[in-house]
């Protein structure tokens, strides 16, 4: 796993935990997870989407266990993930029965890598701290962590109640929203307070607090942050469909990230019919890359285009070339080591074409309204060719993929 972490703020200090051979926390990179949208007990469907995710670079994937066929499932995909050669960490989300399911079933407690717990739903009143303490024993036999994930959707209510009356009591120095804010970020530490007690270590305890707004989001992460050392899962809830979840994960998550906030994230998008589940995994790595913390996939820069491009052959190239990277690179990861290092620019014309060209290790300034239809292009800095004709495209493309083989290939 390549990767640096160069904010110009320190990281916060955190215990590392191994889920299933991948460190989370403890100074290890910021690690990508998603979750699958499958009926778990369609095995051959949670197969497929697990591997589609996996392969995709998500190194944990999350997968619900709601009820007895679910958890029956989960060992036979465990089983069917190896035999594909696809080792990520199974994570089971539990909620309301969790206690029951893990008990039940031996071979899921086993084949799972972590357990989360919601504590707002997995009992009510006085049945809630037993059955809490039944999954925390159950990771403590089967020598898994747990993720103690607080959701204010489901908040526990009796805590909230009694936080509310006791501002209350106090003249109401808190508003509503920051008695929220304080009720989730106690349920999440009372939480694995009690864990400690009944026996599970500290490096096998995983804090995440998801709400909806950015700002709540940023409030409730940096007060858990400065009350916790445990390391923290990121993640906005019901960030919505499309550019939106986008935007609002990525402006939380970014947020609390370059304060040296979070040791593994989720971007969680709603999907849209038919749409593709691994582009919240996408969206992680550009995220992580792009603020430099992480590199997954080579870089590909391209301008936006102006009133100076005579026609879409720079957009379509640089498409070309992303879309061939992001096919290639599972292959290219193995076949390529350091690859995810190449910088690739695509440029529409000579104003700012040559330059971000020499920036780059390859790089194509196709000639702009008026110029010569002539492409130089930039290797290492410096002009190695001139592409010119129809074919421009596809000879640059050539380019590329002889610098990876000379530059990557051993
Ligand atoms: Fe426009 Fe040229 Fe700048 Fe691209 S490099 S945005 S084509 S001026």
């Amino acid at each position: 796993m390549t990767g640096y972490y160069s904010s110009p703020f320190s990281r916060r200090h955190s215990v590392g935990v191994d889920v299933g051979g991948v460190l989370v926390g403890g100074g290890a990179p910021v690690v990508v997870q998603s979750m699958t949208n499958t009926d778990t007990a369609d095995i051959d469907q949670t197969v497929a989407q697990v591997a589609a995710l996996a392969r995709a670079g998500s190194e944990i994937v999350r997968i619900t266990v709601d009820r007895d066929e679910s958890a029956a499932a989960v060992p036979r995909i465990r089983e069917r993930l190896d035999r594909l050669g696809i080792d990520v960490p199974l994570v089971g989300d539990f909620h309301y029965i969790g206690h029951q399911l893990l008990a039940d079933h031996p071979g899921c407690a086993e084949a799972l890598a972590k357990y989360r717990i919601n504590p707002g739903n997995v009992g009510f009143k006085e049945k809630k701290d037993r059955q809490f303490g039944e999954i925390v024993e159950m990771a403590i036999r089967y020598g898994k962590p747990v993720r103690i994930g607080v959701n204010w959707g489901s908040l526990d209510q009796a805590l909230l109640t009694r936080l509310m009356d006791e501002n209350q009591e106090r003249g109401s120095p808190l508003t509503a929203v920051q008695v929220m804010h304080e009720a989730i970020v106690q349920s999440a530490l009372l939480s694995a307070e009690m864990a400690e007690q009944i026996g599970l270590p500290r490096d096998r305890i995983i804090l995440s607090a998801k709400v909806s707004g950015v700002q709540d989001l940023v409030a409730v992460y940096t007060e858990l942050a400065r009350r916790s050392d445990h390391s923290l899962h990121l993640g906005l809830t019901e960030a919505g469909m499309g550019s939106k979840g986008i935007v609002a994960s990525s402006a939380a998550i970014g947020i609390l990230l370059q304060q040296g906030i979070g040791d593994t994230i989720r971007i969680s998008l709603t999907p849209e019919p038919g749409g593709d589940r691994t582009r919240e995994v996408q969206v992680a790595q550009e995220l992580l890359q792009t603020m430099g913390f992480r590199q997954f996939v080579p870089i590909v820069a391209a301008c936006p285009g102006c009133g100076r491009t005579t026609s879409t052959v720079f957009q379509e190239l640089a498409q070309n070339i992303q879309e061939d990277i992001r096919r290639n690179m599972p292959v290219w990861r193995e076949k390529y080591p350091g690859v995810e290092e190449l910088k690739v620019a695509v440029m529409g014309c000579i104003v700012n074409g040559p330059g971000e060209s020499k920036h780059a290790d390859i790089g194509i300034s196709l000639p702009g309204t008026g110029e010569t239809p002539t492409a130089p292009v930039f290797i290492d800095g410096r002009k190695a060719a001139t592409l010119r004709g129809p074919a421009i495209a596809d000879e640059f493309q050539k380019m590329v993929a002889d610098y990876i083989e000379r530059r990557f290939g051993g």
